[in-house]
C-alpha cells in the first residue's frame, strides 16, 4: 500500500515530511483530523530502525490524539510529530529551532508538545521560532510537568470504574495493585492511599520502588509478580502493551485502569479482558489529563481549570460503559465509537453551514 492509501484508510489530512540537513533534523509531521479544532501531539525523539516504522508510528499515535482529545470534550484535532534521531545524544538548540520553524510554517494547524524522548527545555527551543508549542514551564507561563495531572484524572477514573463494577466510588479497602512508579504511577499511589485504599506496587527501578514504599507506606512487589496479585483494580502506569495474551490470563482483578498508554498489545486483548469479566477503563480516555493540561496552556495556563476540566474523566467513563452495555460492544470499541459520533456531527454540522 503507498503513503496515500495509508492516509486515506486512517483518515489522515496531511503528512508533512521535514528535512534540514544543517541542523541534523529529519521530522514527520501527521496531522490526522481539525474537524473540532487544530491538531495537538507531542514530539517525540526516537531513533527508528526505519523510515517506515518511524511513519507507521506517527500516523498511528496522531490519529490517537484525535480520539482521545474528542472524548475528552476538548476543541482540538489529532497531530504528532517524530523527529528521527536518538533523544539521548543528538539534541541541540539549532536541531530544535529547526523543527519549531516547520511547525510554524503549518499556521497553527499543529500544536507541538513534549513527549518521549523530549523536554520541556527543548520545549522552549521550539518557541523560539512559532508560539504554536505547549508543555512549557511554569515560569514561562505554561503548566509544566502534566504527570500530576494525569494521575489525578486516573485517579478519578478509578473511581467511575469502582461504581461500575464495586457499586460506590469510595475507594476505602479497595486493593489496587499499580505497575510502574515512575511520575504517573507515584502520584496515582499517593492520592489512593490518601483515599485509604490498599496499594500493592512494583518498579523495574529498585531506586523508585523503595522510595515510593518508604514515602507512601505502600506493599512493594517484584516487578514480574504485579499481574498475580489479588486485587480489585490493576492500573498499568509503566509501559504499552502490558496487557497481552500471556498476562490476561493471569489477572485476578475485577478492573484493569491505569495511566499507561497502548495498554492493549492488540485489539484481540480488548476482547480478552471483555470474556473474562474484567472492567477495562480506555486508555486514551482515563490518561486524558496530560492532554487537557497542555490544552490549558492555549489561552493561558490555569491549574484549577485543568483539575475541573480532568473530573470530566470520571462522567466521561460512566457514558462508555453505559454505551458498552447497550450496544453488547467491549468498551475500548464504545470509547472509539463515542469518539467518531463527536467528530461526525460536527463535520456534519461544518458541511450544512
Ligand atoms: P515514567 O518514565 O516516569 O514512569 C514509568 C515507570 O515505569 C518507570 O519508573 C519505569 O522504571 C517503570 N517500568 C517500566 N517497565 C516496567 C515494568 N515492566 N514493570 C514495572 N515498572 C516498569 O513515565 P510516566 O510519565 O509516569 O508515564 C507512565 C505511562 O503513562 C507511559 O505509558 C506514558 O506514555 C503514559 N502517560 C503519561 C502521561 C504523563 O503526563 N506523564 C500522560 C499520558 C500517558
Amino acid at each position: 500500500m503507498g503513503l496515500f492509501d495509508d492516509m486515506k484508510g486512517l483518515g489522515h489530512e496531511q503528512v508533512a515530511f521535514c528535512s534540514d540537513p544543517a541542523a541534523g533534523l529529519r521530522a514527520i509531521i501527521a496531522i490526522h483530523d481539525t474537524t473540532l479544532g487544530p491538531s495537538l501531539g507531542g514530539v517525540r525523539m526516537w531513533s527508528y530502525p526505519s523510515d517506515a516504522d518511524a511513519l507507521a508510528d506517527v500516523l498511528r499515535l496522531s490519529r490517537g490524539m484525535s480520539y482521545k482529545a474528542a472524548v475528552a470534550g476538548l476543541n482540538l484535532g489529532g497531530g504528532k510529530a517524530v523527529i528521527l534521531s536518538d533523544g539521548k545524544t543528538e539534541k541541540t538548540e539549532a536541531l530544535f529551532r529547526a523543527f519549531g520553524r516547520f511547525v510554524e510554517s503549518l499556521g497553527g494547524r499543529y500544536i507541538t508538545a513534549e513527549d518521549v524522548g523530549t523536554s520541556v527545555q527543548d520545549m522552549e527551543w521550539v518557541s523560539a521560532e512559532t508560539n504554536h508549542v505547549t508543555g512549557l514551564s511554569k515560569v514561562r507561563g505554561g503548566g509544566g510537568d502534566p504527570s500530576p495531572i494525569t494521575a489525578y484524572g486516573v485517579y478519578k477514573g478509578i473511581k467511575a470504574c469502582a461504581k461500575e463494577r464495586l457499586g460506590s466510588k469510595d475507594l476505602e479497602g479497595v486493593r489496587v495493585a499499580i505497575q510502574g512508579l515512575g511520575k504517573v504511577g507515584y502520584y496515582l499511589a499517593r492520592h489512593l492511599v490518601e483515599e485509604k485504599a490498599v496499594v500493592v506496587a512494583c518498579d523495574i527501578d529498585r531506586d523508585k520502588a523503595r522510595r515510593a514504599g518508604t514515602d507512601l507506606r505502600i506493599e512493594v512487589a517484584p516487578p514480574d509478580e504485579i499481574f498475580d496479585v489479588d486485587c480489585d483494580v490493576f492500573a498499568p502506569c509503566a509501559l504499552g502493551g502490558a496487557l497481552s495474551e500471556e498476562t490476561i490470563p493471569r489477572l485476578r482483578c475485577k478492573i484493569v485502569a491505569g495511566g499507561a498508554n497502548n495498554q492493549l498489545k492488540t485489539e484481540t486483548d480488548g476482547l480478552a479482558l471483555e470474556r473474562r469479566g474484567i472492567l477495562y477503563a480506555p486508555d486514551f480516555v482515563i490518561n486524558a489529563g496530560g492532554l487537557i493540561n497542555v490544552y490549558c496552556e492555549i489561552d493561558g495556563y490555569n491549574q484549577e481549570r485543568a483539575l475541573r476540566m480532568a473530573d470530566q474523566i470520571c462522567p466521561n467513563l460512566l457514558k462508555i460503559f453505559d454505551i458498552a452495555r447497550r450496544e453488547t460492544i467491549p468498551t475500548y470499541r464504545a470509547a472509539e465509537i463515542l469518539a467518531e459520533r463527536r467528530i461526525e456531527s460536527v463535520r456534519g454540522l461544518r458541511r450544512v453551514v
